[in-house]
């Protein structure tokens, strides 16, 4: 990747701004990296996300192009992966849907809605309909305990289990950052923010 500049300012530590400091850093640039709280970011949303990729169960509520990202995201996601020192875990096996009888209607328009979307992206695997025995086969822990499900494959709908990535070891608190939650923050407000740079 060639960039038209040779350094970077990011403010927050969270998922994007790590996953985007990693990126311009193996392109070359200097980067800095701000955080408002801690260098770990403890207050960002990373820290708390299930960290599942599920793009077909997700667009249950998510219109078709977010569903077309999550479906790039699943491949996307071991490419920025891979050069990382540290391991961050990661598994493509499929999504099982499940309900108790008494939500069985709301699984039924579930499986509409999954199957209207199969039809608009062609790319996702299409869900396959489970008894109890394909369940206790994929989940043996489950026994026979669900009578129905849905599995949604892991080529087009899978599950990530961790989408917090390591700071580097060059992390360093600086005192308390001005810009802690201001979209405002300004380039004069970085040298007092928190700071957990990658490369310098
Ligand atoms: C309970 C929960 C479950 C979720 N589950 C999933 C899931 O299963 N799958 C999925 O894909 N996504 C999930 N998400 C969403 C996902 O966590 C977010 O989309 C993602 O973390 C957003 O990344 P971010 O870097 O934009 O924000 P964050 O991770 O929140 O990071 C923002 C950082 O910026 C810092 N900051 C803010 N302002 C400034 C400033 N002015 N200067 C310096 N630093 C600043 C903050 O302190 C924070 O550390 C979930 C979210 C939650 C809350």
């Amino acid at each position: 990747m060639s960039l038209p500049f040779q350094s970077a300012a990011i403010l927050g530590a969270g998922l994007m701004g790590r996953l985007l400091a990693v990126t311009l850093a193996q392109a070359g640039c200097r980067v800095a990296l701000y955080e408002a709280g801690s260098p770990d970011a403890e207050g960002a949303a990373a820290r708390v996300a299930a960290a599942m990729l599920a793009p077909l169960a997700e667009s249950a509520v998510a219109p078709v192009p977010l569903v077309r990202m999550g479906h790039y995201a699943l491949s996307r996601w071991p490419e920025l992966l891979a050069p990382l020192v540290e391991p961050v875990f990661f598994q493509r096996e499929g999504t099982l849907v499940l309900w108790h009888r008494q939500d069985a209607a709301e699984a039924a328009r579930l499986a509409r809605v999954l199957a209207r979307t199969g039809a608009e992206v062609p790319e996702l695997a299409p869900m396959q309909t489970l008894d109890g025995t394909d369940i206790a086969a994929l989940e043996p822990s489950l026994g026979q305990r669900f009578a129905q499900g849905l599995f949604l494959p892991a080529k087009g709908s899978s599950t990530t289990g961790r989408s917090w990535l390591p700071c580097s070891p060059h992390c360093k608190p600086v005192p308390k950052s001005p810009c802690t939650g201001s979209p405002r923050a300004s380039r004069a407000t970085f040298p007092q923010a928190r700071r957990a740079s990658p490369t310098g």
